[in-house]
Order: structure tokens, then sequence, then C-alpha cells
């Protein structure tokens, strides 16, 4: 593609993979790594990504170590597993779901994925006819863009509604749908927006996906962490009025996001994705996709089936706890503000008033020099899909957030424009 020396290559730069990757978050998390002073002795503090692993307030459980110990021990899981899984996985997957809903879900409708990420990649892939197009929340969990744009899926975009709660504005979907549309995802409880829908709105949604015949791809990855005056309702109870993709994992709930365990579930009680050849399309990706790893799989009938409530009970108050702060803490800084306290997730989105400041041109300068002059990092909205916005998380230990939005607090200060 190109001439070097005298001599001409025929590969070079992919423009297709360029412009996916310019959509990821990584690449903006990058540009801020590079703009910090090495010179400053304080310690980085990273609230642009939730990975609150490496923090022992948010340590995994112990018997989800032992059971990853013990599967590696027996030596029983040396072997490949299955494409979709090994089945005992499977079985565990689906009577973990199972426990919250009114009906049973059948292991032979579980896929094993690589994380909940690895069912994003073969999900769009499935999907992405030429000429089909997806509707995707703005603002949005960026690999679902990444990822559509890679398989030349095209995107619409619909909005989160921040004066409603970051609800779904649903006459934007009817109004962006066509005969080509294939799917709306959602993600719920919400990263970026920290909201958790109700189950009036989760029906709203699946009834319109209904209407204009299009799968439901519910990304429920942080299952369970509703922490507000609404309870997490799985999309999986509205399998009856349209046909739901159900993404999963245990990155988040068990902080193990290393171990590269999740799942997708097709809920097709009327055997719609079935007949419409779907499934099928969905089994031969996966047949020409790598597994998890199988030892993983081998603990997880332990992890999912044995790990106690009360981990889950302390973990989810302590991020209730962090989600409280992180709200208060907005709320003395003038130039941020956050419509709708989180309630969910391991994030907020807040929306800057650069009106207020006097050498910031947008939320990425924001950023940047928040970087350089605080060491601290903080995502850029534009990496979610709303530009003057930030996306905080408040997933990391207490001392490092309070720390943290001190130092947000005097970096807002220092910016901003002075009364004559
Ligand atoms: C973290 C995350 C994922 C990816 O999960 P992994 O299991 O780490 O691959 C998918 N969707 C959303 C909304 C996430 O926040």
């Amino acid at each position: 593609m190109g001439e070097i020396g005298a001599k001409r290559w025929n590969f070079g730069a992919n423009e297709v993979v360029e412009r996916s990757s310019s959509l990821s978050i990584r690449e903006y998390l990058n540009t801020l790594i590079s703009n910090l002073d090495e010179g400053d002795t304080r310690p980085v503090i990273a609230l642009g990504h939730g990975d609150p692993s490496p923090f022992p307030r948010f340590s995994t459980d112990p018997s989800a170590v032992k059971a990853i110990c013990d599967a590696v021990s027996s030596t029983k899981f040396n072997n490949y597993a299955s494409a979709s899984g090994i089945p005992a996985a499977r079985k565990a997957v689906a009577e973990y779901l199972s426990r919250d809903l009114s009906y049973q879900i059948s292991p032979n409708d579980v896929h094993i994925t690589s994380g909940c990420l690895q069912a994003i990649e073969i999900l769009i892939s499935a999907l992405a006819n030429p000429g089909a197009n997806i509707l995707l929340p703005r603002p949005t969990y960026p690999m679902y863009d990444s990822r559509a744009s890679f398989s030349q899926l095209e995107v619409r975009y619909f909005d989160l509604l921040p004066e409603n709660g970051w609800d779904v504005d649903l006459d934007a979907v009817e109004a962006l749908a066509d005969d080509k549309t294939v799917a709306i995802v959602v993600v719920n409880p919400c990263n970026p927006c920290g909201n958790v829908f109700s189950r009036q709105h989760l029906q709203k949604i699946a009834e319109t996906a209904c209407k204009l015949g299009i799968l439901l791809i519910a990304d429920e990855v942080y299952d369970h962490y509703a922490f507000g005056d609404k309870p997490f309702v799985s999309m999986a109870e509205f399998a009856e009025i349209v046909p739901v993709i159900l993404l999963g994992a245990i990155s988040k709930r068990w902080f193990v996001p290393g171990w590269r365990l999740g799942w997708m579930v097709t809920l097709d009680p009327h055997s719609i994705m079935k007949y419409s050849g779907f499934v099928q399309s969905l089994t031969n990706v996966i047949n020409i996709s790598t597994d998890a790893v199988t030892f993983i799989q081998g603990a997880i009938p332990e992890i999912l089936g044995n790990t106690k409530e009360e981990f889950f009970s302390v973990k989810l108050e302590k991020m209730r706890e962090c989600a409280e702060i992180c709200y208060e803490e907005i709320m003395k800084i003038p130039c941020i503000s956050c419509p709708s306290k989180p309630e969910g997730s391991m994030f907020t989105m807040v929306k800057l008033n650069l009106s207020l400041l006097e050498d910031i041109s947008d939320d990425l300068d924001f950023c940047c020099k928040l970087a350089k002059e605080e060491s601290l990092i903080i995502l850029p909205g534009r990496a979610v899909g709303l530009k003057n916005w930030l996306r905080i998380t408040f997933a990391i230990e207490l001392d490092l957030l309070i720390d943290g939005f001190s130092r947000l607090k005097n970096f807002s200060q220092r910016h901003s424009k002075k009364k004559p």
C-alpha cells in the first residue's frame, strides 16, 4: 500500500480498524495518561475506567478464588471446552439467572463467552448483515460502537434523557428504526449513566422493540448493582413480549474482570430467533470464536452456586457509600452538575458548565489539563458520546475518592472565571 525505500509493499494501515479503535475508551485513556506530569509525586487517581478489583474495598470473595484453585488442581479442566461452554457451566448460569425469574432458563440457551465483551463481539458479528443498522444509546458503552464500526454495521443513536433519570427516549427509537433495523441495545444498570430502569420502563422498551420487529439486547453486566430506590429487574422478564438476548458476566459483581467469564443467553419462548435463522448464525459465529478458559468455566458452578448472599450485600453497601460521597462532592463543585443521582453500576455522568471556566475549551481539554495538573484521570464525555460531559467512576477506595474530588475542586477553582 505504499513505497518504503525503493520498494512497494502491498500491506499497510486498515482504515476500518482505525475508525473503530478511535471510538474506544482505551484511546482516550491513553491520551490522558500521556498528559500526566511525571514530576508530580502524588499517586495518579483513576476515575476514568471502572475496574475496582485492585482495591481491598472491592476484593473478590475468597470462596471464588478457592473455586478457581480447586478447578485447576482437579486437572479435570485441561481440555478444550465445547463451543458454547462446558455443560456444567451453562447449567450453572441458567440456574443463577433463573433464581430471580418467574420461569426457568434452559442451559441450551446459555452460551459461555470470554467476558461480556466477547458476547458483544459475537453478537454484533452475527447481526452485521450488509445494509443493516442497530440502535445504540447515547451516552453509550463504546465497545458496541467500535464493534459495529468494525463489522460495518450502521449505528443509529437514541438519547437517554438526563432530565428523566436517563430513561430511553422511546419516541426517538421509533423515529430512528426502519426495515433494516435489526436490534436495540440497552444497558441496565447503566454504564455510563448510573441509572436503573423501572419495571414499567423495561416493559415499554420491550413493547417498542416488538412493535418495530427488532431484537432486544439487554446488557446486564451490572446485574443486581442497584443501590437506590429502584430494584434491579432483568429484561428476561419480558421475553414473552419480544426476543431478548441477555448479556452478563462475573466480571463486575465478583470484581474479577480479568477472569474473562461471561455469557450470552437467547430468550426466545416463541422461537422467533430460531425460525428467523438468527440462532443458527449466532452458533456459526460461536463456532469460529475462541472459548472461555476451561478451568474458569469449571469453577463457575461453585462460584455462581455458592457465593454467600452476605458477600453481595456488603459490597453493594460499599458501592452505595462511594456513590453517595461522589454525589455529595459533585454538588460542591460549581462547574459540574449531576442531573440524576447514581443508583446503580459504578458510574455517573456530570455536565460541564464551560461558561464558568476561563481557559477550558471543552471536555477533552478539561480532562487533559486535569491529568497534567492534578494527576487525576476522568473520562471526557465525548468518549461515551456526550461532548462537554464527564463520566466519573466512584468504585475506588474511599480515601482516593475523597482525594480525587479535592483535586477536582482545586482544579475547578483555579480555572474558574474570576469575578471582577
Ligand atoms: C464492563 C462492561 C462490559 C464488558 O464486560 P467484561 O466481562 O469485562 O468483558 C460490557 N458491557 C458493559 C456495559 C460494561 O460496563
